[in-house]
């Protein structure tokens, strides 16, 4: 099918609604029960864990078991220290930008709902200039407006509140989809709308799919490491971002060169199994896709790395989404490689058999 057929208007309302929703890791569950809302229609039934992790399901009595997998957690801060005069210090939750914090908005997720505050920074004017201080961890901080630490606690704020950037869905230049949390966001979309092309098409599949949405990826891979013992699948597909290395000052000679705009990027790694790649790249091939190739030494980074050394062994591959600005609030992706993640994904299942080992052996 034409690329350009794949998302639409009620689809991309789902992108929209799904992203401007706060999926801090740690704190998925509102963002799966909007996944799990558009994804219901197109599956047989959900499979949710103690940790937040969703699948749906199709055809949940077949033995043989393909997942297609996507992250649904998005970095963020935690409120580590509160001082005197009410400001707040923070740590890390997932890989979150020191760089970028200075003079951005923040909203506090509180019990009693969201407070919100800004990352305040010394004015150019104050600063020595011989000696300019970078945004680090330890001189970044909060201001929410309160005159000290008491009204800090009164507005509800306490050590352990996580911390999310506001920023929303935007579109630039028609084709370029714009927003924090597109990493993976983007991940849990593309699965669900592989779930429902398969749905409209009336693809009936000799396997089990699971399509997964897993917690916990941004702070080491957790929620797959979970979700894979309880599926035991056979065969997994996993998606998420991958650095568009176009931009300046990133080193193409150690992060390679791919592009936003050229395609799905498939990856070639040790947890990557061979042949599964293979059949992926064949796949591309016969049906025009375009895709873009990534090598990674040791670790793919991603969930594929948790599936790959499950239950002894499960064939995994990476199908990557080319991104802009990872980690910070502008994240960038082109329309026409999502359409194609999607494709790529959609096309692969209908060529896989049921019991394919996969092996190198046979
Ligand atoms: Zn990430």
């Amino acid at each position: 099918m034409a690329a350009s057929k794949i998302i639409t208007a009620k689809s991309l309302k789902f992108f929209e609604k799904y992203l401007n929703n706060a999926s801090p890791t740690g704190y998925e569950w509102e963002g799966q029960k909007i996944w799990m809302d558009y994804l219901k229609p197109y599956v047989d039934e959900f499979i949710t864990d103690t940790y937040g992790t969703a699948v749906g399901v199709i055809n949940p009595d077949a033995k043989f078991k393909v997942v297609i997998e996507g992250h649904s957690d998005e970095i963020s801060w935690y409120v580590n220290y509160i001082t005197d005069n009410g400001l707040l210090y923070v740590i890390r939750n997932g890989g979150s930008d020191h760089q970028i914090a200075p003079s951005k908005w923040v909203n506090i997720h509180t019990k009693k709902g969201i407070v919100k505050g800004v990352f305040g920074w010394p004015a150019i004017h104050t600063r020595n200039k011989s000696k300019e201080e970078p945004p680090k961890l330890d001189n970044i901080f909060i201001d929410i407006g309160a005159k000290d630490k008491e009204e800090v606690e009164k507005m509800g704020v306490h050590v352990g509140c996580v911390i999310t950037y506001p920023d929303e869905f935007q579109v630039l230049n028609k084709n370029k989809f714009v927003c924090r949390a597109i990493d993976n966001r983007a991940g849990g979309f593309m699965i669900a709308e592989v779930a429902r092309l398969l749905h409209e098409n009336k693809n009936k599949l000799p396997f089990g799919l699971y399509i997964t949405n897993s917690v916990q990826e941004e702070i080491g891979l957790r929620g797959a490491e979970m979700i894979t013992q309880t599926i035991k699948p056979d065969i997994a597909i996993v998606t998420d971002v991958c650095h568009d290395t176009t931009t300046p000052m990133i080193d193409k000679k150690k992060e390679g060169e791919t592009a936003m705009g050229s395609g799905p990027v498939i990856s070639y790694a040790p947890a990557v199994q061979n042949k599964l790649r293979e059949r992926i790249i064949e796949t591309a091939e016969a049906k025009k896709i375009p895709f873009q190739r990534l090598a990674s030494s040791r670790y793919t980074g991603t969930d594929t790395d948790a599936f790959a050394y499950s239950n002894g062994g499960v064939a995994s591959a990476l199908i990557s989404l080319p991104l802009r600005y990872m980690h910070t609030t502008v994240e960038t992706v082109h329309k026409d490689d999502v359409e194609n993640v999607i494709r790529l994904i959609y096309e692969t299942l209908l060529t896989i058999k049921e019991g394919e080992t996969f092996s190198y052996f046979d």
